[in-house]
């Protein structure tokens, strides 16, 4: 059997192994921030339907440009957007690979402020993007000052910021993005995949579009629009960046199918985005459940809350799984990130971490 060592791999993917939390099929799965409630049957009858109407049609590719569906995310968004201003892709991954395909590439380089989705640098890398990886502070935030010298100092071609940002929750001042946004000498990402959730009162980058022709807001319909098995993410920014998209996208990479059931998600967002307010209830209580414990919990505006610390992390995530809790071991050494699920796995959580800490700790 050839091995994969046999093979003319390109030198800079050998040794690397693939992105991905574990999938385990164990009881409470609050490993990778999905949003733990699915579509109510009525939903479920709406996107059969949906599906099986474009099943008739499967023969023709699907509306290369997505039209429709740009039209229902723009008014989604509001913010007095219009489709040309809108562009999806399977995932907001792949909007972000083609974001780096288009801005990106040899010679070029990406930065962004660590601990933060690792995504963002496994994509620069692999369309021969050099990345720079900037600090974040102690309480994971970002100094204005120190964000726009470092910026200044390697003038990289694309800067992301995460806000809220995985793996930590914390949501970023709108100043600290507009600081960026005049330094910065490119384009400008900020990956708002968690925004739903954040608190009352964040604003979105979106606020920033009009007077910002170099930046770029993503979002997902993965996390708090309970949508992950779609795949679809989508963003909004100047007209012309979705052009220099159109130059790299492959051509009808997002299938009828899939832009079908996007619509009908859309349609029924206040369904789907209607546990938003539970969950962010319930990562409060999560927040100020493990500060009773004596752990410490990074403030959070997302659906999860990075917590620690522990001098054997590994050791926790598995006697928690061995109690058949599956939380992400990612982020910073000592700390561990768990997705809030529903009420009952949050228990669930709590029973199997007061039980972990008199074993394990
Ligand atoms: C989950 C996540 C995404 C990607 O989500 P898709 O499922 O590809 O839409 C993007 N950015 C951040 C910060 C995420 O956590």
């Amino acid at each position: 059997m050839t091995s994969l060592s046999d093979l003319p791999l390109r030198d800079d993917l050998r040794g690397l192994t693939p992105y991905g939390a574990p999938q385990l099929d164990v009881a409470v799965r609050l490993n990778t921030n999905e949003n733990p409630y699915g579509p109510s049957a009525e939903l479920v009858a709406d996107l059969a339907s949906a599906v099986s109407g474009m099943a008739a049609e499967l023969n023709r590719y699907p509306d290369r440009d997505a039209t429709a569906l740009r039209t229902d995310l723009a008014a989604y968004l509001g913010h007095d957007l219009i489709a040309g201003q809108v562009w999806a892709a399977n995932g907001s991954n792949e909007v972000l690979q083609q974001i780096l395909q288009a801005f990106g590439g040899p010679g070029r380089t990406a930065m962004g402020f660590e601990p933060s989705y690792s995504m963002h640098s496994i994509i620069a890398r692999s369309v021969f993007t050099e990345w720079i990886s900037g600090a974040r502070e102690a309480d994971f935030g970002l100094d204005p000052d120190k964000t726009v010298a470092a910026i200044e100092e390697h003038r990289p071609d694309v800067v992301f910021l995460t806000s809220p940002n995985n793996p930590t929750g914390t949501a970023l001042e709108i100043d600290v993005i507009k600081r960026v946004l005049r330094a910065a000498p490119g384009m400008v990402v900020v990956d708002e995949a968690y925004f739903e959730f954040a608190r009352t009162g964040t604003p979105s980058a979106l606020t920033l579009l009009p007077d910002h022709p170099r930046l770029i807001v993503t979002r997902t319909m993965s996390k708090a629009f309970a949508m992950a098995g779609t795949r679809l993410g989508y963003l909004a920014a100047a007209p012309a960046v979705v052009e220099a998209l159109l130059l790299v996208r492959l051509p009808y990479h997002l299938s009828s199918l899939t832009q079908a059931a996007a619509r009908v998600a859309v349609a029924h967002r206040a369904e789907l985005l209607g546990m938003v307010d539970e969950l962010r209830a319930e990562r409060d209580a999560t927040v100020d459940w493990l500060r009773g414990r004596g752990l410490e919990a990074a403030d959070s505006d997302a659906n999860f809350v990075l917590y620690g610390r522990f001098a054997d992390r590994r050791a926790v995530w598995e006697a928690l799984l061995a109690k058949g809790v599956l939380v992400r071991e990612v982020g910073p050494p000592e700390w561990l990130r768990v997705s809030i699920g529903t009420g009952d796995e949050m228990a669930a959580f709590r029973a199997a971490t007061q039980a972990v800490m008199e074993e394990v700790l």
